[in-house]
């Protein structure tokens, strides 16, 4: 007989195989379909940032990106005569303090790779074509390309089918944004005369940006921009004879392209939903938000959504939270959502400025700004997505007088005990607290030994995703159990 499968995700892209790959963690059944008959070959995406590897590091499969990728420690922004700005990556307060440079085929490759071995296979060809939301479960109707079609009814369905979603169309939420008037061109190949090869270089030309992102020994993504463009009509692809007058013209000189894997042409759009679930339906990467891929942010937000919605589903699924604690995935990851759209839109704009007066006024400010190291630091923390937190979310609540070190909804720098197959709170605190908090919800709470930042003072409860959920002070246990208690099933 079939197994009775709790969640049907449509889309295996680097964000529905995260969210497989998490939820299978937890010993929930998944089945994951893909209309496409291979996963992506292209670079894609290609920053793994660290609070993503933070992450994976948690769940326990970080080191299958590891050896795949490249470290990179900052950023570089010159004119091609003068350097402008340096970001490092290297003093931010994360055990990976920089960013993985890993193509989407790979990192795809490695979620698929460790599916698999736990026994889940990408169902390829197969398209998710409709679905009608009954109340109690969701019915979908699967297609393959073979015409065969399939009904199959499951708990949950998750959207992780990209910018087209059929999700969010059978939602009938709208995408609001915007498809930016200027065109881009996009390479991939071999580059030589860029130096250091760990780093970002970003050239601030007065024709247009012109940026290089190091992919392996030699292998770089170029990007350029071509400013507004003349029509709707889509931009035909670059030739590689193109792509090097672009380096001849806008880089410090010598720069030599010899071969290309993929050159593209493509438009940026910003476009969000502004809910990313309705009943028993949720939408998370592309499918939820587009925007500009300025800042690399893209992959890294949407594997967040499947890293922030597994643990809630996880825990409503295996009947120890309410499902009330699944309103919180839309409210928090639309609230990053829009913090990542604006700030991938400000990069953006700065960066295509084309008035000669303007490019030199950001030139000067961008130029004094980064003079001051907090500037460069706290830049290089909203790069990483270390300055991601929930502050406004249901989830976060404040207790009687914690210390203003530890603030609720902030995320947690420090490695929590791994939960390998059960998402649980981190109590931390008083030895005789955090053992009476998970002797009394041990489904729901695990107890950690203090650590060398921690203020005695405080009664925390980190959530499974690694931010402080309760802060309290360390005397408040009734208030921890208070919050412990509004999420748990009686
Ligand atoms: C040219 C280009 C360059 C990019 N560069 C960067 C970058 O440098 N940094 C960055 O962060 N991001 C970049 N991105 C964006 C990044 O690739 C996306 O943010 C990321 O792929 C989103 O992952 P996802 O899993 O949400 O969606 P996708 O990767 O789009 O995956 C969605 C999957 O769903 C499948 N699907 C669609 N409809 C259905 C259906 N009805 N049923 C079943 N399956 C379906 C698709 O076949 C696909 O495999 C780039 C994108 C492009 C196109």
């Amino acid at each position: 007989m079939a197994q009775n499968i709790k969640v049907l995700i449509a889309g295996a892209g680097p964000v529905g195989l995260t969210l497989a790959n998490e939820l299978v963690r937890y010993g929930i059944s998944v089945r994951i379909v893909d209309k496409a008959a291979a996963r992506t070959d292209k670079s894609k995406a290609l920053v793994l940032w660290s609070r993503t590897l933070e992450l994976f590091d948690h769940a326990g499969y970080v080191n299958g990106f590891l050896p795949a990728g490249m470290p990179a420690h900052g950023a570089i922004i010159s004119t091609g005569k003068e350097v402008i700005a340096r970001i490092s990556l290297d003093g931010i307060d994360s055990v990976y303090p920089y960013a993985l440079m890993i193509p989407q085929s790979d990192t795809e490759r490695v979620l698929e790779e460790r599916l698999a071995k736990h026994g889940v296979t990408v169902e390829r060809n197969v398209a998710l074509e409709s679905f009608v939301d009954q109340g109690a479960q969701v019915q979908s109707v699967l297609r393959k390309t073979t015409g065969e079609s399939e009904t199959l009814t499951t708990d949950w369905l998750i959207g992780c089918d990209g910018a087209h979603s059929a999700v969010r169309h059978g939602l009938g939420f709208t995408f609001d944004g915007t498809t930016q008037p200027s065109d881009w061109y996009l390479a991939d190949g071999h580059i030589t005369g860029l130096d250091p090869q760990d780093r970002l270089h970003i050239f601030w030309h007065k024709e247009g940006i012109l940026a290089f992102f190091p992919i392996s020994e030699g292998r770089w993504r170029v990007v350029a921009d071509l400013g507004p463009a003349p029509d709707n009509a889509h931009h035909a692809d670059p030739t590689l004879e193109e792509i090097q007058s672009l380096l001849t013209k806008r880089g410090s000189g010598g720069l030599v392209i010899k071969d290309a894997y993929w050159l593209a042409a493509f438009r940026i759009n910003e476009r969000k939903v502004s809910q990313y679930s309705r009943g028993r339906a949720f939408l998370a990467g592309d499918a939820a938000h587009i925007h500009s891929p300025a800042g690399g942010q893209g992959m890294n937000t949407g594997m967040q959504d499947a890293f922030n919605l597994a643990w809630k589903l996880s825990l409503v699924i295996g009947g120890v939270a309410k499902p009330s604690l699944l309103d919180s995935y839309s409210v928090e990851r639309s609230a990053v959502g829009d913090q990542v759209l604006s700030n991938a839109g400000h990069m953006t704009e700065v960066a295509i400025v084309r008035n000669p007066i303007a490019q030199g006024l950001r030139n000067a400010v961008v130029k004094f700004a980064f003079g001051f190291p907090q500037l460069g630091h706290a830049a290089a923390n909203t790069l990483a997505e270390l300055d991601i937190g929930y502050p406004d979310s249901p989830l976060t609540v404040k207790g009687a007088h914690h210390s203003k070190e530890t603030k609720a909804g902030k995320r947690w720098p420090d490695r929590l005990p791994p939960d390998t197959s059960q998402a649980r709170f981190t109590a931390i605190g008083p030895a005789d607290a955090v053992a009476g908090l998970a002797a009394k919800f041990p489904r729901l709470v695990q107890a950690a030994p203090t650590t060398d930042k921690l203020d005695s003072q405080n009664l925390l409860l980190v959530r499974p995703d690694g931010y402080v959920g309760f802060a309290g002070s360390a005397s408040d246990r009734a208030g921890a159990e208070a919050y412990l208690l509004a999420l748990a099933t009686p």
